[in-house]
């Protein structure tokens, strides 16, 4: 293999603190396993929740980063799906186990001995990282690496969730108007949907892209839409959020959480939930939603919006993550 023994990567040493640049062993692929040159990797909501100690019992030293888009650099035993020069994308969901009783009922999303790529297992906020062949996706060649790395997770975890919605439905509810809501937008317009965003209130220019998107609407969270809604989707860690998407919707109509981690949900009255309203969360993802969504996002087509940060700004991205300052998405460029 043609690559330098060591790698920059950014690594958590433990939570709460800021991410540290550090030169270390370049993995090796184990069997089954693939080592990839990373050349693009998404910083998502997730990578803070682990970075600031709510998503707890990370692996330590730890890489983040699961929206890992890169070239095949070296295989290890037994690998057949891909090949040197391949390019792939590696997602949040790194294992499951296959055995236990969700894996097999087909909700391999919710396996009781998951490997999460960027968590319990290392990921992409580096120049090389291994991963498993079995969860590895071929991006379409139709996305450049850094318009691809968004759709590793703000995309999967988006479309899931609207998968959640019923079909049928014409006026959707986005709140949280970030990286996966701006590619779900996209989709809910391509299949005849219209999509009212919400932002935080306030936020004019968030407001003004996501009708540039294609929202029929968009305002305050606070706000009501001039049409009441059929189902929305949550994307904001913001509990108060479920309440007021509960209000704004048609009796039997949903509320899809798509988060990993939420602020409590205060308390309301029953008869905002009555009427066969449902609220639900998403977890992960199964490899057929990244079937599913590889497959459309170039019909559609899919435009990602990414804000471009190299490898040892990730500190840099992640805050302006955290302060509502990326459009789209933030993406990490590693590598050519
Ligand atoms: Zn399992
Ligand atoms: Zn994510």
């Amino acid at each position: 293999m043609p690559v330098s023994p060591k790698m920059r990567a950014m690594v958590l040493n433990s939570p709460g603190q800021p991410l540290e640049l550090r030169r270390i062993d370049i993995p090796q692929p184990g069997p089954g396993q693939v080592l990839i040159r990373v050349k693009a990797c998404g910083v998502c909501r997730t990578d803070l929740h682990i970075i600031d100690g709510e998503l707890t019992n990370p692996k330590l030293p730890l890489i983040p980063g699961h929206e890992i888009v890169g070239t095949v650099v070296g295989i290890g035993a037994g690998v057949e799906r891909f090949g040197t020069g391949d390019r792939v994308g590696v997602p949040w969901l790194g294992y499951s186990c296959g055995r236990c009783r969700y894996c097999q009922r087909n909700q391999e999303n919710l396996c009781d001995n998951p490997r999460f790529t960027g968590y319990t297992i290392d990921g992409g906020y580096a120049e090389y990282t291994v991963a498993d062949q079995r969860y590895c996706f071929r991006v379409p060649e139709e996305f450049g690496d850094m318009e691809a790395a968004p759709l590793l997770c703000a995309g999967l975890i988006g479309y899931r969730s609207y998968r959640m919605i019923n079909k049928d439905i014409k006026r959707l509810g986005i709140y949280g108007f970030g990286a996966a809501a701006h590619i779900i937008a996209q989709v809910a317009k391509y299949e005849g949907k219209s999509a009212y965003a919400f932002t935080k209130p306030g936020d004019l220019k968030t407001q003004e892209f996501a009708r540039q998107l294609g929202a029929v609407w968009a305002g305050d969270s606070t706000q009501s839409p001039p049409e009441q809604l059929e189902a929305a989707i949550i994307l904001a860690p913001v509990g108060t959020l479920i309440p007021q998407a509960l209000r704004m919707i048609v009796k039997g109509g949903s509320v899809i959480c798509g988060g990993i981690h939420m602020s409590d949900i205060p308390s309301f009255p029953y008869e905002i939930l009555w009427g066969e309203r449902v609220i639900r969360s998403v977890a992960n993802l199964t490899r057929q939603d990244g079937e599913e969504l590889f497959k459309i996002a170039p019909k559609i087509p899919i435009k990602t919006t990414v804000q471009v940060f190299p490898l040892e700004a990730a500190n840099d991205a992640l805050s302006q993550l955290r302060n509502g300052r990326i459009e789209g998405a933030a993406v990490l460029k590693i590598s050519d």
